[in-house]
Formats: C-alpha cells, structure tokens, sequence
C-alpha cells in the first residue's frame, strides 16, 4: 500500500481539530469545498436574466466575484461552510401561532438575537483556533454579509442539497438553519456533495402562499414575501397583498410543509431563543409602534433591516387581511395621518379589505 503523505496526515489531523472546535463554539456541522462554483454561476445569471431578484439590485453587483471565491478574497482556494440550527420552537407551534390573523407573523429565523454577528464572531473564534495551532494563514470570515453564495458552497461542501424551495436541507437536520464561511487558503481535503432527496415531492411549491416557487428549484423573488417584507422598500403590488396574510416580516410556509423537518431540532443556542414579545404578537399593538418603540423593540434583531415606515406598511397589510374587528380598524384611522404616502396607501387598502371581510366583533 502506497504511504500516505505526510502534509496529508497533518492536514486530515487539523481537519478533526477544525471540526472539533466547530462543534465546541456551537456549530452543529462543517464541511470544506474548493470554491468551484460553475454551475452555480450559469444558474444565477439565468435567475438574473429573467428578473426574479426584482430591485435586488445588489444581486448583480460585483461582477463574477459571487460565483469567485477568490475573485472576492484573492488566495483562497478553499471554504469552510459552517452550519447553526435556530429553530425555537416545534413546528406545530410555528403553524399554530401563522393560523391566528390578529396576531403577526415574524419568520422564526429572526424572532431571536440577529445571527449575523453571533454568527461572525464565532467563525472569528474558529479562525483564532486555527491561528493557534498553526500560525497566521489568509482567512475571512462571512455570514450572509457580502457577495457570496452560500447555499451552494454549503451543498458542495456536504451540508445538504439545496431543495425545490431553494433552501439547503440536511437530512438530519431540516432546513431551519443559518450557514457561515471562512475563505481560507487552507489546502484542507475537501468534502463531496450530498444527494437530492426531494424526490416526487412538491408540497413547497403547492404551498407557498404567493406562487413564488414557479417552478422546482426556482424562486421568482418578486413573489416571495421575504422579498416583499423585507427587501421591498417601496409598496407592495396589490395583487400580492391578500395572499400576503399576517406574516409581516419573512416567511417560512415552505419550510414548515417540507417531511424534511421533521427531523431539524429545536436550536441550543441560547441567542436564538424566541423574543416572547414575537412570539405571537397582535397586530393592533404593533401598528401603534412609534418608530423610538420600534428601534427599541427591535434592537439587536434582524427585524432591524427594515424601516419602521416597511414595518407599519407589513403590519398594516396584514391586519387588512384579519378579521374587521372595532381594534383593528381604529387603529388604522390612527394611521391615515401618517407622514409616509406609502404607509397611508397601504392602510387606505386595508381599511378598504375590511369593509369586505365578515365582522369578528
Ligand atoms: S417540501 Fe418537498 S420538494 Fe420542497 S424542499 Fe421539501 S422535500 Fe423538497
């Protein structure tokens, strides 16, 4: 039998090192891929042809440095993909609290501490690990901050496959998680993909509420309410507002109807932990937010990437789509004064929507 090179035995010993300080700062798995990210490029660039990143504009910006990786960080030539569940509460609870329209709906990736620091500042901690045990080497650290594609790293790292929703799902792990990555110029071993398990299934495109899965493995983004509630600054397209129901910021109808969830786990990270003041909040209370209130309420969260007048605009469309009670429909006159035309139109429109739903009191 042929020896095995040295370097080799000294990179697979610091590759169980890496995964053993992952898991001690909280990641719950790891996986290496080389950046190669051909098919990746051709699928953006025809999902950018055909305008489903709607004023996105950032999706296209950067040139080929997203499908790159060492376009964007010169010297890397591989990534560390890292996983972090944060699902806080079992699913039923999840379609238990999207069923009552009185109150709002946050996607539960953002009903906790933003991930995106606590999610840096560990990768930061892995890098400072691996800076111990070997000396400097080139690395930088990201978690959905720059021009990186980390839904297909993660896949071609063995994370998962990237499913007809256009998530990543482990088959062990579900879908409810966060991915980060340090480009490196590491030479570690790399991993190799896992399969698609989504087989006949199609319960993602069925189920999501605004048809934004318009077809297996394509997402048309104008359509997606974690577009339309988040990365929309202006008014939401009528058409889409009914259909838009009491999620007022993210969606995850997809998530919670893919059997792979059965198996993600509720998050041990603390920082994830569910907001109580999010976990079914009523919709009448959330209107009458100032924005003090609303920087306040939110600080520390990922709701913070919107403004407060997208927050009045969200609560306001989706208490045109609950039930016309006395609550609801004064704490929308309170609103017809507001100094935002966007935020008027969109309780104009409600207002309007409750003239024709039944009374509930
Ligand atoms: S719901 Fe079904 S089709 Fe959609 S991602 Fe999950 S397994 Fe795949």
């Amino acid at each position: 039998m042929r020896p095995t090179h040295p370097e080799t035995i000294e990179l697979q010993q610091l590759r169980e090192k890496i995964d053993r300080w992952a898991c001690e700062l909280g990641f719950e798995s790891l996986g290496i891929s080389d950046g190669q990210l051909t098919q990746a490029e051709s699928h953006l660039l025809e999902w950018l042809g055909r305008d489903y990143h709607g004023t996105m504009a950032y999706m296209s910006r950067h040139g080929n440095a997203r499908t790159r990786p060492h376009e964007l960080v010169p010297g890397t030539i591989r990534i560390i993909s890292v996983r972090m569940d944060y699902r806080p509460e079992d699913v039923e609870t999840s379609l238990a609290g999207l069923a009552d329209l009185r109150n709002g709906y946050v996607a539960r990736y953002a009903v906790g501490r933003d991930y995106h620091r606590l999610m840096r500042r560990r990768l930061q901690r892995l890098a400072d690990r691996i800076t111990d045990a070997i000396g400097p080497f080139l690395y930088r650290a990201f978690t959905d901050s720059a021009p990186v594609m980390e839904k297909p790293l993660a896949s071609n790292a063995g994370l998962g496959w990237i499913g007809k929703h256009t998530n990543l799902i482990n088959k062990s792990a579900g879908s409810f998680f966060f991915i980060g990555e340090l480009y490196t110029d590491l030479p570690l071993l790399v991993d190799g993909p896992v399969t698609d398990h989504c087989g006949e299934c199609s319960r993602c495109i069925t189920a999501c509420p605004t048809g934004a899965i318009v077809a297996p493995y394509q997402l048309d983004a104008r359509r997606c309410i974690s577009y339309l509630t988040i990365e929309l600054k202006d008014s939401i397209p009528i058409e889409l507002r009914s259909l838009i129901g009491n999620r007022i910021f993210g969606c995850d109808d997809c998530q919670l109807v893919c059997p792979w969830n059965r198996f993600s786990k509720p998050t041990g990270e603390p920082g994830f932990a569910l907001d109580p003041q999010f976990a079914a909040p009523p919709l009448v209370s959330l209107l009458a937010w100032d924005e003090d209130q609303f920087s306040r309420n939110t600080a520390g969260t990922a709701l913070r990437r919107i403004t407060h007048q997208q927050w009045l605009r969200n609560v306001a469309v989706a208490l045109g789509n609950g039930p016309r009670d006395k609550a609801a429909v004064s704490a929308l006159t309170e609103r017809l004064s507001h100094p935002s035309a966007m935020v008027r139109e969109h309780v104009v429109w409600a207002l309007a929507q409750l003239q024709g739903t039944h009374s509930a009191g």
